[in-house]
């Protein structure tokens, strides 16, 4: 078999192989509780999901505009209007399938081999995947817990230099939950000021937070011609399965993702982008239902993690992801999630599938009821109980 150099250059991301080795012990019996995964546990709401049958009935079975439907472009530029306070031509949107082929789309058009890009490390390891399959040099910023998992703006300054193309930016973020605050991005924007630098703005988060404000950069003057806001249905909506995420590109930029895009799948789903429109359209009662609920569960698992000997966690501000530290119980992430899962029967992540600078953390996703969070909890005070005795 002779595969293309260039698949040695392309990462994962390790959460499904986490979630394959879970299912291969409940196979056996195992019972497992699984805080591994990303995705809300929830089901899309009635009303998105009645939307999606309907444009089945309706026909929109067959091949859209490969930048997206005009009705849910617009109905996107609205939101984004409403929730950035940035008014938004239609014409800047590409809707794909899942927000992940935004960044794939995206670096592949604007990195060349050789330009340098910046990413949150910890950070989702798509952005770094994706950076090394297109050539480019890995510049990993760390987000260190005693500033709140936040970037510093003056590490990133240290960092831009003539050959930096793309900073990519995640906030509220995966895997720690922290978001930036508005001084935070206004001084990352003044970094960008008039350079060649471009910015991913990955605000797939953005409507699952718990009382911060969600400052998007594209906001700033000047940002909005150098940024890819990148934003999506999965998250909010609970619609993982659908696919259907979208980016809003510099005007220049758009046409040639959708030429990616023509290349890479031709097109969205029709009935799902029907579904789209019905979510940002239609009432909003479920994804509110959800959010006050991933916010009790927020608190519940923050609550019980801090109070395990060994560990201690802060409180996120968004997401549905808690990053507590482990390094008091002396073994590495990897080790520690291995005992979870084997011992106590719970799903993690090790920091470290987020970067290096994960090491000493892990990441738990509270997309789960209240009851078997605690019932995790109790596992994981067990299992750790066990390696100090
Ligand atoms: N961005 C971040 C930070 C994520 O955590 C995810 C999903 O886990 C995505 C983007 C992609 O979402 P999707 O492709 O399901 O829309």
């Amino acid at each position: 078999m002779q595969l293309a150099d260039r698949m040695r250059t392309l990462g994962t991301e390790t959460a499904f192989e986490v979630l394959a080795r879970a299912r291969a012990l409940e196979a056996k019996g195992r019972q497992i509780i699984h805080l591994e995964i990303g995705e809300p546990d929830f089901d899309t709401p009635g009303n998105i999901t009645q939307a999606g049958i309907e444009a089945l009935k309706q026909g929109y079975t067959h091949y859209g505009p490969a930048a997206g439907l005009p009705e849910l472009r617009e109905a996107i530029a609205a939101r984004i209007e409403r929730t950035r306070r940035l008014p938004i031509d239609p014409g800047r949107i590409v809707v794909t399938p899942g927000a992940k082929p935004i960044m794939f789309f995206t670096i592949l058009a604007v990195v060349n081999p050789g330009d340098e890009v910046i990413y949150p490390d910890p950070g989702f390891p798509i952005y770094e995947s994706m950076v090394g399959f297109a050539g480019g040099v890995k510049r990993p910023i760390p987000l260190r817990e005693e500033r709140g998992f936040r970037l510093d703006v003056n590490e990133l300054a240290d960092l831009v230099n003539e050959r930096t193309r793309l900073i990519i930016l995640n906030s509220p973020h995966n895997p720690t939950g922290s978001v930036l605050t508005r001084a935070d991005v206004a001084a990352i924007a003044d970094v960008v000021g008039d350079s060649q630098v471009l910015v991913l703005s990955d605000e797939i988060y953005s409507e699952i937070m718990y009382g911060s404000e969600h400052v998007s950069i594209a906001s700033f003057p000047g940002m909005l011609d150098r940024t890819i806001l990148l934003d999506g249905f999965s998250k909010t909506y609970a619609m993982t399965g659908w696919r259907l995420g979208y980016g809003v590109f510099p005007e220049w930029l758009a046409p040639f993702v959708a030429k990616l895009q023509v290349n890479a799948t031709s097109c969205t789903a029709s009935f799902t982008q029907r579904a789209g429109v019905e979510a940002l359209t239609g009432p909003q009662d479920g994804a509110q239902a959800m959010l006050a609920e991933f916010r009790r569960r927020r608190d519940v698992i923050v609550r019980g993690l801090n109070e395990i000997p060994g560990v201690s966690c802060l409180t996120p501000e968004g997401a549905f992801y808690v990053f507590p530290n482990i390094k008091r119980t002396g073994k590495s992430s990897q080790e520690v999630a291995d005992l979870l899962l084997h011992e106590g029967g719970v799903g993690s992540l090790p920091g470290t599938s987020f970067g290096a600078g994960g090491q000493g953390y892990l990441r738990f996703s509270y997309a789960n009821s209240v009851e078997n969070i605690r019932m995790a909890l109790e596992r994981m005070a067990e299992t750790l109980s066990a390696i100090r005795t």
